[in-house]
Formats: C-alpha cells, structure tokens, sequence
C-alpha cells in the first residue's frame, strides 16, 4: 500500500510538536541535594548571596605588598605576618611585606603580590626579610573580590540542565541544595515479532531488539524516569494494552516499530482507539514515518504519544529530533531546532535526496566533515562511528570542499 499523502517538512512537524507539548509543561518542582542535582533542570534562577571571590586574594605563593615600596629590584622589606589560605591577616604596615600563599586574603595595605620565584627569603628576627628581584605591577597576581560572581548575580538560569561545572558554580555561591522541575516520565516499548532479547539464542528469523537499549539510555540520558515496557507482539490488542498501561503514568510514550502502512503494523491504529493520532510523514531521510498523538488516561489529561520507526539509524535520529524536542519543550527549555556549525566537506555526495537527509558523519584531524559510507538506517554501526550529522537540504548535492552543516551528537544528546 503506497502513501501518497505530501510530505510535512521537518520544521513545520518541529513547530508541531512544540506547540503540541507546551499544554503539557511540567509545573511541579522539587527541592534536591546540589550532590544529586546533575542533569536536572532548574526551576529558578539560582541567584549569589554573596561576592566569589568573598574578598581579594593572591592566585601565587610570593609574598603581598605596596608596590610603590619596591621602586627598584632588590628592595629588601620586614616580612611581618604570614597567611595561609584560609586565615585573615592584619594591616600592611608601610615597608613591610606578607609572606602568604595561593588563596590566602590579601590583607588590606597591600596592592600588589611577588611570586617567590621572583624573591629571596632572608633569616633575621621573626620572620625575617624578603628581597624583591623585580619591581611590581599594582594589581598584580591579585583576584578581586567579586571577579567571578557579583552579589545578587543569576549565576544558572530557570530552565537550564544541570552540567558537573553548574553543579560546581552553584556550590561556589553556596547553594547546597536546588530548585527542579520533576522529572519527565516517559514509558517505552518496542514493536516486533522478530525481536527477541540479547541472552537469549536467536531463533530462525528474528533479531536483537536494540532499539530497546538505545531508546532507554536516550530517555534516561535527558532525564526520565523511565517505564519500560519491554517487547509489545505485532497485534491490535496488545498494542492497545500497551498503550493504555503506558498513558495511566507517564508524560510521554515513546515506541519503536509498527507505524508503517503494513497490515503488520498496529501502532497507528491502537493510537487511533485510544485517542488520537495524527499520522505524519515527514520530509526526513532517514525516518519518514511518525506516528504523533495523545493517548487518552481514567484521570485527568492525556500521555504524548511519539512513535518511532524501527530501522535502528531512524529510531536513534528520530528520537534525537523529535523527542528531544518534546521533552525540552515540557521542561521549559528552548527547543529550537539547532543550528549545526558550518564546516567543509571531504567527500563527494552526488545521491541527493528529495527529503532533507541527515547523514552519519565526523569530524577528521584537519577540521573537516567525513562521511560513513554506508548511510543504510539499518546499519547502527554507522551512528556509533558518527560524531555528528549533516543536516543536508532536499535536492542538495555535495563536492568535496563545499560548506555543509554539522550538528554534533553529544549537543543532540544531551541538548
Ligand atoms: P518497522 O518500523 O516495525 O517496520 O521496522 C522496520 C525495521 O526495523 C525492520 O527491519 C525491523 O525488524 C527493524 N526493527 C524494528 N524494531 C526494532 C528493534 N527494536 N530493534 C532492532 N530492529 C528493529
Ligand atoms: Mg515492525
């Protein structure tokens, strides 16, 4: 059976889905540990209580002084205190110098620090005297007060994902613990009476499920909580079961397989009985068939419905494309389609396609675009030899050297 239906663009199915999960946006938040934050989306804009650094202090070991007291190499000034990080010296008496160490709060007085590679400790009463061996610079080898963060600054904004290095900034203006939205719940099942689980031997006539995998970490990676509902067989009335148990929970269902025009292909009519679907076919290469639609639930509202091709390359690139931007799209983030780096290719592409082709590409030691060569959407060797994807217009063919756009997989990923 051949569908003769036009084709939707990929922008205007992104406007779609956008659009589509703004209702389902996730207003409830929760307070978490800073240690247990990573990956979660703020909810609020973490705001500093305080100036980072709290006060002026030396980035080298040396010794703090007024520049103006050392108008010439080899001025020899009385070291009178000495502060380690962490410890709060006293006045800079005039003539007098600090020993202090990397970290340590440069005491009031001073304006200026000498590495100790460029000075030489000499014995005497006390602590002794320093020799300076070159003239200072005011200023130097000092962090200001407030160089990194200003009081009252919105150090991570609401709506970002929590990096390691967000982690380390929200600490450094004390935050202990976070304001996040919940997680997403998102539920996944596979379709196909050829799949059977890694472990077990293959049977005549099946294969591995490895959308499974790949979807799984692909949800969890963007934050879900995850309901796996394993293999689905090829029926009307499991797909249904399925799809009912998937929605009584969950945000968003995501499935893989089954939405084609085959006679063995239920999802689409499942979707259909238990609430809507609207059956797209979108101008993409690979992963033209999406089944979209909201399934209905006993309470309140409704679960998303995203359902994926099974060829592994489109389920991969189809999540990446449309799921990404649903999920960012309920967590308040920016969900714009990205922009991809311009960069030159180093191959040759004359098979021009009339869908817009996303192509499983990397980058080569000299900056520019190589290309797997075999572009099958079966073949998932190819997306985890890829770094990234050419974003190619419809019709476009390819010349060494010509400019193409890359959109790199770990930005997709965890975009
Ligand atoms: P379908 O979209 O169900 O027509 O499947 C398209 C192709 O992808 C078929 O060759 C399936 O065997 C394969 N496929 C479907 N689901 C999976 C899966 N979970 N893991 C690996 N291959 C799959
Ligand atoms: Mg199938």
């Amino acid at each position: 059976m051949k569908d003769e239906r036009p084709l939707l663009t990929l922008d205007e199915a992104t406007a779609r889905l956008i659009a589509g999960a703004q209702p389902y946006a996730l207003t409830e938040v929760e307070t978490v540990s800073t240690f247990d934050a990573l990956g979660r989306v703020l909810a609020a804009d973490v705001c500093s209580t305080l100036d980072v650094p709290p006060e002026d202090n030396t980035s080298m070991d040396g010794y703090a002084l007024r520049a103006a007291d050392v108008p010439a190499a080899g001025t020899v000034l009385r070291v009178a205190q000495r502060i380690p990080a962490g410890h709060v010296g006293e006045p800079l008496l005039p003539g007098t110098a600090a020993r202090i160490f990397t970290g340590g709060q440069v005491p009031p007085g001073a304006d200026a620090v000498v590495m100790q590679e460029q000075c030489a400790a000499l014995p005497g009463d006390g602590l002794g005297s320093v020799r300076v061996d070159a003239v200072p610079r005011a200023g130097q080898w000092i962090r200001r007060r407030g160089e990194d963060v200003l009081h009252g600054a919105a150090v991570l904004k609401r709506g970002a994902r929590l990096t390691p290095q967000g982690l380390g900034l929200a600490a450094s203006v004390g935050a202990g613990t976070l304001s996040v939205l919940r997680r997403p719940r998102a539920a996944l099942f596979s379709t196909g009476d050829e799949l059977m689980m890694p472990g077990e031997p293959l049977r005549p006539g099946a294969i591995y499920n490895s959308n499974r995998y790949t979807l799984r970490a692909l949800l969890q990676a963007a934050g879900c909580i995850v309901t796996d509902l394993g293999i689905v067989p090829d029926r009307l009335d499991a797909t249904r079961a399925a799809l009912r148990e998937a929605a009584a929970v969950n945000d968003l269902i995501v499935t893989s397989g089954g939405v084609s025009v085959g006679e063995e292909d239920h999802l689409k009519p499942a979707a259909r009985a238990e609430g809507e679907l609207d059956d797209w076919q979108i101008a993409m290469k690979p992963g033209k068939p999406l089944a979209y639609g909201r399934i209905r639930r006993d309470g309140p509202g409704a679960a998303l419905l995203i359902g994926l091709p099974g060829n592994p390359v489109s389920t991969f690139i189809t999540h990446l494309l449309a799921v990404g931007t649903v999920l960012r799209t309920i967590q308040g983030m920016d969900a714009s389609f990205p922009p991809g780096l311009p960069l030159r290719a180093a191959f040759d592409w004359s098979k021009a396609d009339r869908r817009r082709e996303f192509m499983r590409a990397r980058l080569n030691a000299a900056g520019e675009v190589e290309l797997f060569p075999n572009q099958s959407s079966g073949v998932l060797t190819s997306a985890v030899w890829a770094d990234g994807l050419i974003d190619n217009p419809p019709g476009q063919v390819i010349a060494r050297g010509d400019t193409v756009r890359f959109l790199p997989l770990a930005e997709l990923i965890h975009r």
